[in-house]
């Protein structure tokens, strides 16, 4: 998978041609991982372009700021108003956007006071993260020998830069092995959640999810799908897993803005189920994907369409 330019970036307040949005090499971000970031989808939805949950990746954005005292030059209603220009300029139907905001060039040392805080939006078109047949067959995944980020070290709630060097190793090592993915264990050996998506195990009639504390970024879609679930009258419970219940699991299957909805057929080469894409994945599935074709109502308000530059 390859960047495919865009016309503009939003960048530090304005729209510049995608070559000139550049940073400097001795920026903070770029030595400490001192950055935060989010990833947004637009559907191409039967209302025209539409943002997925747009309010509440910008929401955490700031909370992520927050978490590392980060002041964020512009305000939530800006940030909002320029993932729409860029959307819009653009002129794309669908979109992944990444807003990323981060200390820039101000000091060689630790400490990021003397650092102006940079941002920019980039939005370009993006299919299917992990495989274009992913989502209905689902993906080999394994187990990685890294383990997350441990509690009160680097805080995994923030959707940090540095935070991704975890997921580096854990999607570099689980591909180099010929998986699709890899799931990290939290220090205590229970589950965390994948490189760059929350995990759901199925089993007897009960979806369960590792909590806010197991060293996961608590994601949107991940909420998105807890909600999905109540509608169907799906219990979720959101626990401490052991490692074995994926290998006794009925159905697996990962959440996140890039990874959507993708079942998970094995892990460790040990079949999910019966090894393909479980009925109550497709039917959270259809109930997800069904905002975008329109065959499901957004009765929450989680579609906001693109408006016109
Ligand atoms: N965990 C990690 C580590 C992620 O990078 C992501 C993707 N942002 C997620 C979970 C899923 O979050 P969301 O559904 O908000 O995209």
């Amino acid at each position: 998978m390859s960047i495919n330019a865009t016309e503009w970036i939003w960048h530090d307040g304005e729209l510049v041609p995608w070559a000139d949005a550049k940073v400097h090499v001795l920026a903070h971000g770029l030595h400490f991982g001192s950055s935060i970031f989010e990833g947004i989808r637009v559907y191409e939805t039967a209302r025209g372009p539409c943002f997925f949950r747009l309010r509440e990746h910008v929401e955490r954005m700031f909370d992520s700021a927050r978490i590392y005292r980060m002041e964020i030059p512009f305000t939530r209603e800006e940030v909002e108003r320029a993932c729409h220009e860029v959307v819009a300029r653009n002129g794309l139907r669908s979109a992944y956007i990444r807003p990323v905001a981060y200390f820039g060039y101000g000091t060689l040392g630790l400490d990021p006071a003397p650092c102006p805080v940079g941002m920019s939006i980039a939005a370009v078109e993006w299919g299917r993260y992990l495989g274009s047949d992913a989502i209905e067959n689902g993906v080999d995944v394994c187990v990685s020998s890294w383990a997350r980020l441990a509690p009160n070290t680097v805080p995994t709630l923030a959707k940090a830069g540095g935070n991704y060097l975890s997921s580096q190793l854990i999607t570099t090592e689980a591909k180099r092995h010929g998986y699709a993915e890899g799931i990290g264990l939290c220090t205590d050996g229970t589950i965390s959640e994948g490189a760059g998506e929350n995990l759901f195990v199925l089993r007897d009639g009960v979806v369960r999810t590792p909590g806010s504390a197991a060293s996961i970024l608590v994601g949107i879609t991940r909420d998105s799908v807890k909600h999905i679930c109540a509608d169907l009258d799906l219990e979720v419970r959101e626990e401490s897993l052991p490692r074995e219940i994926l290998y006794l699991a009925d159905e697996v299957f990962m959440t996140g803005t890039a990874a959507e909805i993708t079942p998970v057929r094995s892990v460790d080469r040990i079949p999910v189920g019966s090894g393909g894409r479980g009925p109550w994945t497709q039917r959270i599935q259809e109930r997800f994907f069904g905002l975008f074709d329109g065959s499901v109502e957004d009765t929450r308000g989680w579609l906001t369409p693109v408006e016109e530059a």
